[in-house]
């Protein structure tokens, strides 16, 4: 007889994890499947996130940074340091160890909790019967009143691309390199492409980033993009937009790469290439022909609104289902069905998903960008402060960035919150709070602040909206 649980999640990512975790904790008979296996052949929990994506980015990112503060900016503060250098293999080291701490910290609080955790695969067949093959080669049906799929995202390949070991290679490639390479292009001015991009040549690479499209972060504030592309000129790297990759080819230790622009075909001479041109639900060896789920016409696990699929009983979250590829989109919808399933009637508020850019000045935003505000006609008033203007960033020596809110004229109703600046990853949190709880401009504005810090701009951006910033000249209001 198949084991039965309430509750089968399959895929051990943010999206599964939490879902799994809420589960138990609402007293659900819970089970997990994970098929993830580390570099050395572990089996591991967390996914993309923990193992290759926002967690060792963002541990290489923050120690890149900080190589680079030290090199060029200590002198401006009074601090010398001399004979500086990046140890390449200790960052790595150190990186390694924050993902496995973390992953290990999952399988500890999955068990905590009392979620059984399965290490092997699972594949889904009609009534919500799963067949699991452990990593060891044995298999075991198993059965749940309820589904979640959590299968998550694995980069695209492009044909003109084919990744090699050491030459071209994806966004897991990029996080592994044992030393600098000296020219770095990367495919994809996407935030993937900036982070990783960011990442090496702060470390010292000479970075070109070849990118298709014509505007840079089309999905980002279009102000905020353009200083943005300002910055990272600034710090070096040629972002190249309007530029289609169409060939590879890999000689003599060098990669060539062919590529397209306004004026024509163009040759490029690099050491090495990150490919960084999206990534795209997995969802391989996962479903039986008679499971009942479907995909939609992009290949993700077609869902309604409370990403229940097509089958009865069964669920999808995370990269495999629409909507931003962002780890606490799918953490969000992983926790709403856990409660739907327990019986309460949580929704996820998509119109409230923060999007950030960990470069430096980061960038980060939520609600509507003004272009798109303006593409519908709607009726808006801006507010903006620049970092410069903050006493916290003069003395933080981080005074690049802008905070911008902007409000619906009528009624002061915040439509979105657009930063490029330092901590705008955690500035951008008080924004959701904010709009999550359907605040005005002035709601904002009256919300006392502590000084001085950084988000003090934000309550600033808030007050320009009615011209009532105090630390700028204010753009003039009607009464
Ligand atoms: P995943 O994390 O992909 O997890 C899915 C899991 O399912 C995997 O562990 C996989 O092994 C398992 N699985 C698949 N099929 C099966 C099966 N049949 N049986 C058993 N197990 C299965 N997002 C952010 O929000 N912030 C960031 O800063 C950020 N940085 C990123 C940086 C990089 C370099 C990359 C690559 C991604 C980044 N992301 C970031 C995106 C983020 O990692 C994903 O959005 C997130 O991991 C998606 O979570 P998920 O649980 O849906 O899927
Ligand atoms: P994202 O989807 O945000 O991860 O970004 C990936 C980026 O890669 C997108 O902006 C694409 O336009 C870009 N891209 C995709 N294919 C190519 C290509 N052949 N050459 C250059 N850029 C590409």
């Amino acid at each position: 007889m198949a084991k039965r649980y309430d509750v089968i999640v399959i895929g051990a990512g943010p999206a599964g994890y939490h879902a799994a975790i809420r589960a138990a904790q609402l007293g659900l008979n819970t089970a997990i499947i994970e098929k993830w296996l580390d570099k050395e052949d572990k089996p591991v929990f967390g996914g993309t996130c923990l193992n290759v994506g926002c967690i060792p980015s963002k541990a290489l990112l923050e120690a890149s940074h900080k190589f680079v503060e030290a090199r060029d900016h200590f002198d401006e503060i009074g601090i010398k340091v001399e004979g500086i250098s990046a140890d390449i293999p200790a960052m790595m080291t150190k990186k390694d160890q924050v993902v496995g701490n973390l992953t290990k910290g999952v399988a500890g609080l999955l068990k905590t909790n009392g979620v059984t955790a399965y290490e092997g695969s699972a594949k889904v067949s009609a009534g919500r019967q799963i067949s699991f093959t452990g990593h060891d080669g044995k298999s075991e049906e198993l059965s749940a009143e309820n589904v979640i799929i959590a299968t998550g995202s694995v980069p695209v390949e492009i044909p003109p691309c084919p990744l090699t070991d050491d030459f071209i290679v994806d966004s897991t490639g990029a996080l592994e390199f044992s030393e600098v390479p000296k020219r770095l292009g990367v495919i994809g001015a996407g935030i993937i492409g900036l982070e990783l991009g960011s990442v090496w040549n702060r470390l010292g690479s000479e970075v070109v980033l070849l990118e298709a499209l014509e505007d840079f972060l089309p999905a980002a504030d279009q102000q905020i993009a353009k200083e943005a592309a300002k910055q990272f000129k600034k710090q070096g790297m040629d972002i190249r937009l309007g530029t289609r990759v169409t060939g590879t080819e890999v000689k003599k230790g060098k990669v060539t790469v062919q590529y397209t622009d306004a004026e024509g075909e163009k040759n490029e001479v690099f050491d090495k290439i990150i490919v960084a041109v999206g990534r795209r639900p997995y969802t391989e060896e996962l479903l039986a022909a008679d499971s009942g789920v479907t995909m939609d016409e992009r290949g993700f696990v077609h869902v309604n609104d409370v990403c229940l699929t097509d089958a009865p009983g069964v669920y999808a979250v995370g990269d495999v289902v629409r909507g931003p590829m962002l780890a606490h989109k799918g953490m969000e919808e992983g926790i709403m069905v856990a409660e739907r399933i327990a019986g309460q009637m949580p929704l996820v508020d998509y119109d409230l998903v923060p999007s950030v850019v960990y470069t430096h000045p980061e960038i980060a935003w939520v609600g509507k960008a003004e272009q798109t505000l303006k593409a519908e006609g709607a009726d808006y008033q801006v507010g903006s402060f620049p970092m410069a203007a903050s006493g916290r960033a003069m003395a933080n020596n981080e005074t690049t960035g802008v905070i911008k809110v902007i409000a619906d004229k009528g009624t002061d109703r915040i439509l979105g919150v657009h930063i490029i600046g330092a901590q705008a990853s955690e500035i951008i949190a008080e924004a959701v709070i904010a709009m999550a709880f359907g605040a005005s401009a002035e709601d904002l504005g009256l919300t006392m602040f502590a000084h001085p810090t950084l988000s003090e701009g934000l309550h600033e951006a808030a007050l320009a909206v009615s011209g009532h910033a105090i630390h700028i000249a204010n753009r003039r209001r009607k009464k």
